[in-house]
This record gives C-alpha cells, sequence and structure tokens, in this order.
C-alpha cells in the first residue's frame, strides 16, 4: 500500500531550470517506473535519495514550501518496490496529476534534446526556461507537447463506444475516438478527419469542453463533444477492434475517472 500526500497539498510547477535549488523530496524513478521509498512512500526524502547513482535529477516544483525533484536511477535498489505512473494516477488527487505530468515531461525532455538536432553538439539546461540549449549554435529545443482530439459522440441518447487494439483482446473497457493533430490542421478538422478514418462516421456541432495534460509521453489531450451526423460504422481495423452506439443509461466499463475521456463521457 502507498502511504500517500493529504489532498490537502498545494503542488507550483518550476517555470523553468533553477540551479539555485535544491530538492527536499524525491520522485524517483527506474526505467520509466515510480521507484517507492523504504516507508511505501511515492516521495523519498533526501537522507534515504542520497548516495543513489542518478542518469537524470531535476527540480520541478514546490508542493505546499517542500521543494521537489525528479530523479531517474541508474539501477534499482535491492528490496524496492516499484509501480507504474498510471498506477499512482489512478490513485491520486489533481496534486499528484499536476506534479506528475509537469515532471516526467521535463525528464523526457531532457533526454530526447541531450544533442543539439542542428549541430550535434552536447545541450545544457538553460536557467529560467525548460529549453536545452546547443552552447555552439544557440538552438533551443523546448519540450516537446503534442496535441491530441479526444472526442464523444452523441446520436439521441445514445454514445458512440470504442475498443482499441492496443488495450489487447482481453480489456472489457470502452473509450472514445481520439488521435494526434496533423501538422496544418485545426483541432476540429482533426476531431471530423479522426472520426471519418477510424469509424467512418460525420458529425456536426464540434463543441469545445476541456484538455487535460498526459504525460505519456507528452500529449495534450482536447476534449470535445459533437453530434452524428450520417454515415455507417466501419472501423479502422488497424487502431480498433470495435465501435458501436451506447444508450446512456446502459454504458459498458469505461475508463478510470481521472481521465479525460471519462469525464467527457460523464459531462
Ligand atoms: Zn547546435
Amino acid at each position: 500500500m502507498i502511504a500517500d500526500l493529504p489532498e490537502s497539498v498545494s503542488y507550483f510547477p518550476l517555470m523553468g531550470y533553477g540551479p539555485e535549488l535544491k530538492a527536499e523530496q524525491f520522485l524517483v524513478l527506474f526505467e520509466g517506473q515510480i521507484v517507492l521509498s523504504s516507508t511505501n512512500s511515492w516521495l523519498w526524502g533526501r537522507e534515504e535519495f542520497t548516495g543513489y547513482e542518478t542518469s537524470q535529477a531535476i527540480v520541478v516544483g514546490h508542493l505546499d514550501s517542500t521543494v521537489i525533484g525528479f530523479a531517474e536511477l541508474r539501477y534499482l535498489p535491492e528490496g524496492y518496490e516499484v509501480i507504474s505512473p498510471r498506477q499512482l494516477l489512478t490513485m491520486t488527487s489533481e496534486t499528484t496529476f499536476g506534479l506528475l505530468s509537469h515532471g516526467l515531461q521535463i525528464l523526457t525532455s531532457r533526454k530526447e534534446h541531450r544533442f543539439c538536432g542542428y549541430c550535434g553538439t552536447e545541450n545544457m539546461a538553460e536557467a529560467g526556461e525548460w529549453a536545452m540549449v546547443c552552447p555552439d549554435c544557440g538552438h533551443h529545443a523546448y519540450p516537446r507537447i503534442s496535441p491530441c482530439v479526444i472526442v464523444v459522440v452523441k446520436k439521441g441518447d445514445e454514445y458512440l463506444l470504442v475498443q482499441h487494439n492496443r488495450h489487447g483482446k482481453t480489456s472489457t473497457m470502452h473509450t472514445v475516438v481520439a488521435g494526434f493533430v496533423e501538422p496544418g490542421e485545426g483541432a476540429e478538422m482533426a476531431v471530423s478527419r479522426e472520426l471519418m478514418e477510424e469509424t467512418g462516421i460525420k458529425v456536426r456541432n464540434i463543441q469545445y469542453c476541456f484538455s487535460q495534460s498526459w504525460p505519456f509521453p507528452h500529449s495534450l489531450m482536447m476534449g470535445f463533444h459533437a453530434e452524428y451526423e450520417s454515415g455507417e460504422l466501419e472501423i479502422d481495423n488497424e487502431e480498433l477492434c470495435f465501435a458501436g452506439w451506447f444508450h446512456k443509461d446502459h454504458l459498458p466499463e469505461l475508463p478510470p475517472e481521472f481521465t479525460i475521456s471519462r469525464q467527457l463521457i460523464d459531462l
């Protein structure tokens, strides 16, 4: 069982690399998994953390007045338990979601931008922002954020729900259509295109609802509602294994409550 922090704690992201700040508590990762401390907490105290070899260590923000760092270990210490970031998200508050989403994406960015994409020189962290900067040609590489659309389609009292191949054949969870925005495309255009490509249906009255950062590895999910206009369901077998209309009073198993797909359906 994970010992969690009280819900009342507030999280404030650090808007840039602060070389003067020293983390007092750490979220510790190993190969993308979160390593729990010796007391089963998802944050380690500085004393327990000191002495371990890290490949990445950054300060990402404050939980109330405590400075929080994220670090990646080179090896997993014996006897320590790991959980996936998704597991931690399922049991958390907005505070933890914000902290995880921010920290994981900054760590990813550090790994993706170790070298300059123009001249190949090793990049350095820039104080005051999250860019990695080339000391030779000055190129700035900012953390990548990938815009994605996700949409609930309504037809009278029914919703369009789908099952993705990536969730596996045994999964009973139903979710909604989602996809990346292509270069040159607006978000509403992406909604229309994704629905047509994946399910063969046309929609109207596309309405933006709200968004959610999704750190796997750097998506910004933009949530929409739309109304069915025309077309028969014809699924793209590469992406989906099922698509169907469900009455609002008889919905199948849905994604967990913290996900934007569930929040869009609940709305
Ligand atoms: Zn360069």
